[in-house]
């Protein structure tokens, strides 16, 4: 007897546009990471910009995506739909008000059992599930055991690499620890934003468990969409005025203090943008009062803009105003405002931990100095405001490298690929159970599953070419 069709022949059918199995449901996690909330402040940050940014772009090409996380306000909507394909439903767990991510922990089970009710209701089948954060992780790991379905998870922040050095950390912090343990081990894949987070995650969680590394990505359209000289006109800046700019929430270990303190000492002249809001009842209105208070001290007042928080809309406006956008964290996963920036053809100058020391070249898209060194900070920066032909040289190359590795599409067809890849399985056994094949036809499908060769990108083709043998269009031959 012959084999099956070989894989390579799956090419050349002509596969139409259908809802097929190929076009999945997902479930991404993100308990305290609303898609839809106001960015910038305590609580809302990357990971909101992260998740909601996944899901529009999973929904562009043809999956259905529920962004689940927790309801905070009871004006909130319990259901919204953020583009054809994609919602964010918002569950009940807890008190329906903010609550700060180190008390969510003792309301994660209410979170689970609301999970399973909305998904009981609505019949919906999630082929995997996405989880944002430990505490969605948690969440996970709970509807992994229960349901057996793939479970992916990005970190967002590590707890041992956070509270490597408080001296005092939380007592959340043990428990913490011990989930981000349990979830590298026992999950499909880990996604890791950068080379340092892997060897984070193996240094001081596991050396087990499976790491994917995949960056973070940007509508590097949208960032890129105002010149200088029209977000200068929109925004009431000089055209010769010399932009420092940071972007971001208002949080010890972003090293906002740092920045103040270089600046203080620039022997140019210029003015310095911060751009972030705080909550009234969180811990960044106390370090937003401390910065203002230290600027007054050092004598900027009369040079320094606090704006607030600005939408995601207006934001491109401001990145292209800057000389320089500045990000000077003790601490950076990731960094997603050091790609936004170079998106608008800004030079970064960033401290070189974490993630931006993958995301910001140094001497080629801006520069990398020591984190928590103003005198090194302010050498940098005054370096770039001084050489114009030099920042354009930044600007350039900047532009390019993001677009080539950061971009939302780009980012997302790797997530894509390894989703595919972790429920090609459940797919082929769902296309066996849902046509009428001869035993025959089922043993060489599941023979070429186990052979590997079945690509994900195969399983349109493969339906198509299941549908003709259920049909009858093409028959077996036996040689
Ligand atoms: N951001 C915003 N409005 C603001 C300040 C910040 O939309 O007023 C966004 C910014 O564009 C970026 C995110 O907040 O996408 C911050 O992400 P990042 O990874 O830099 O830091 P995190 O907040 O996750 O620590």
């Amino acid at each position: 007897m012959k084999n099956l069709v070989p894989v390579s022949l799956f090419e050349s059918l002509e596969i139409p546009n259908l809802e097929t199995h190929s076009q999945p449901t997902y479930a991404l996690i993100s308990v305290h990471g609303d898609p839809t909330a106001e960015i910038g402040k305590e609580g809302a940050g990357g990971q909101n910009i992260y998740v909601r940014e996944l899901g529009l772009a999973l929904a562009q090409k043809g999956c259905q995506v529920d962004i689940f996380t927790r309801r905070e306000h009871p004006n909130q909507e319990e259901i919204v739909e953020l583009a054809p394909g994609c919602r964010t439903i918002r569950l009940t767990a807890g008190p329906i008000k903010f609550v700060p991510r180190t008390e969510l922990f003792e309301h994660l089970p209410e979170f689970v059992a609301s999970w399973l009710n909305f998904q009981q209701q609505t019949g919906r089948n999630y082929a995997l599930i996405h989880t944002n954060y430990w505490l969605s992780g948690w969440v996970g790991l709970q509807l992994k055991s229960q349901l057996g379905l793939p479970q992916v998870h990005t970190y967002h922040s590590i707890g041992a690499v956070k509270y490597r050095d408080e001296q005092n950390p939380p007592q959340i912090a043990a428990i913490r620890h011990c989930v981000e343990k349990t979830i590298l081990e026992q999950i499909d894949c880990v996604i890791s934003t950068s080379p340092q987070e892997v060897d984070d995650l193996r240094q001081l969680i596991s050396q087990k468990g499976r790491i994917k590394i995949i960056p973070c990505g940007i509508n590097t359209t949208h960032f890129s969409s105002v010149s200088q000289k029209i977000a200068r006109q929109k925004l009431g800046i000089s055209p010769d005025a010399q932009i420092i700019l940071y972007v971001g929430r208002f949080d010890r270990r972003k090293g906002i203090e740092t920045l103040v303190r270089s600046c203080a000492a620039l022997p140019n002249s210029f003015q310095l943008y911060f751009v972030g809001g705080s909550r009234e009842d969180g811990p960044d209105l106390q370090e937003q009062q401390r910065i203002q208070a230290l600027v007054k001290k050092l004598g900027l007042e009369a040079v320094t803009v606090f704006t607030g928080q600005i939408s995601q809309a207006q934001l491109p406006a401001y990145y292209a105003a800057a000389n320089v956008c500045v990000v000077p964290s003790y601490y950076e996963p990731f960094g997603l405002v050091a790609i936004e920036a170079m998106a608008a053809r800004t030079p970064v100058i960033a401290s070189n931990v974490g993630g931006l020391q993958h995301t910001v070249v140094h001497g080629q898209t801006g520069l990398l100095v020591p984190p928590g060194n103003h005198h090194d900070l302010t050498k940098a920066i005054s370096n770039v405001l001084d050489n114009p032909s030099l920042r354009q040289f930044y600007a350039n190359a900047a532009y390019s490298w993001v677009q080539s590795r950061f971009s939302t599409q780009a980012v997302t067809n790797q997530i894509y690929e390894l989703y595919q890849s972790l429920t090609l399985s459940t797919f082929v056994q769902e296309i066996i159970q849902t046509h009428n094949l001869t035993p025959n036809v089922e043993k060489q499908i599941q023979t070429l599953l186990k052979s590997k060769a079945l690509k994900p990108s195969d399983i349109k083709a493969l339906e198509k070419l299941v549908d003709s043998f259920s049909n009858g269009t093409v028959q077996w031959v036996n040689s």
